[in-house]
């Protein structure tokens, strides 16, 4: 058997908790076990706090970030309905695409990569749609839109919001904020493997679901009856087990650490890592302002001594088990993307990673 030690400093997945590791090898139960439930509860109740949120639909959905995107947008969005999505990299993009695959209208607002979107473009560019969308964390850029502020101008239309890169590395306040929809995915901020979306829905946006949306596996009208258990849990598809108890586990040592901490350690080393990135004589991508401390985007030197942007990745990786992130859409083979989330924040995989950076560089 051979086992990591890797360093994942990519757009995700970070390193694991190792409460998260052995929450794997915990005994399987049956998915409708009383034992299973009482896990499964739990872990809505802490995926509560994390989101800031009362919803009572909030729960962990099977399957990854993109499987959270797909069921907020196919509950919420048919035909001819109106969606502002707010577009600034790679998943606004793909937001886009999932809504017009429904149908709908989509109405895009751009902003260029690397830059924030502009709030006010966003919540002005239609008088009354269904639904406005936005990414909090761009992982494709490093950047943080202000989903405070789109909240605030949202009118009547129901807010969607894309935590997957947020959710536990930074603020996010869903009902304070008054977010609608959020989705999530375990294996960014959250310290837990790829395979779940956290997910949650307002009471508001609940009244406005799809009656019968397109997707039978995403119907949340059928989750909830499972999840939510009143007057009896109704089989709705086999929960997978194992990652509900890692989720469990995962969010058992964020809220033990205390979410503010999570927050601020999460901060403390993305303003190590970026600061000691510009000592090295790198760029930042991102603005000051908006920058994520969880991902941090830089751009790729001209001058690599003659080795090619994925010459260094693959040294960082062969030499020093650490591993960045390439760049993708249109900074493909120009930026280069750092990830410093969940178990993966600490100081000293950022000392770890500026060290072997500096010396694959011979700066
Ligand atoms: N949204 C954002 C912001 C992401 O970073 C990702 C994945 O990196 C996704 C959605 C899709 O999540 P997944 O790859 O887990 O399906």
């Amino acid at each position: 058997m051979v086992l990591s030690d890797r360093v994942l400093m990519g757009p995700g997945p970070s390193n694991l908790y190792p409460e998260v590791i052995s929450a794997f090898t915990r005994p399987l139960l049956g998915h409708l076990d009383p034992e299973f439930l009482e896990v499964l509860d739990e872990t809505c109740d802490r995926l509560r706090t994390v989101f800031g949120t009362e919803n009572s639909l909030t729960l962990p959905l099977s399957g990854t970030g993109s499987a959270g995107m797909e069921a907020a947008f196919v509950n919420t969005v048919g035909p001819g309905d109106v969606v502002v999505v707010g577009v600034n990299g790679l998943f606004g993009e793909r937001m886009c695409d999932v809504a017009q695959r429904l149908g709908a209208d989509v109405v895009r607002v751009d902003a260029p990569w690397g830059e924030p979107l502009d709030p006010g473009a966003v919540v002005g560019a239609h008088r009354a749609p269904t639904v406005i969308a936005l990414v909090h964390a761009e992982t494709s850029t490093g950047v943080r839109n202000d989903v405070e502020e789109v909240a605030r101008g949202k009118g009547d239309a129901l807010l969607l919001v894309d935590a997957v890169t947020s959710l536990g590395g930074i603020v996010f306040d869903a009902d304070r904020w008054g977010v609608d929809l959020a989705y999530s995915g375990t294996q960014k901020c959250l310290g837990v493997p790829p395979g779940l979306s956290p997910f949650t829905v307002s009471d508001r946006a609940r009244a406005r679901l799809k009656d019968r949306p397109p997707s039978w596996y995403f119907d949340l009208g059928l989750i909830a009856r499972y999840v939510e258990g009143e007057g009896g849990r109704t089989y709705h598809h086999t929960a997978p087990v194992s990652m509900v108890f890692a989720l469990h586990a995962g969010l058992g040592v964020l809220l033990e650490e205390g979410l503010e901490n999570a927050w601020a350690r999460h901060g403390a080393c993305g303003h190590a890592l970026q600061t000691g990135l510009e000592k090295l004589g790198f760029e930042l991508v991102a603005p000051a302002q908006y920058r994520l401390p969880q991902l941090t985007t830089v751009w790729v030197p001209d001058d690599l001594g003659g080795n090619s942007e994925a010459d260094v990745r693959a040294a960082l990786l062969g030499r020093y088990g650490i591993e960045i992130g390439a760049g993708v859409g249109v900074m493909a083979g120009r930026a280069w993307r750092i990830g410093c989330m969940g178990h993966t924040a600490r100081m000293r995989n950022v000392e770890l990673l500026l060290g072997a950076l500096g010396e694959v560089l011979g700066r």
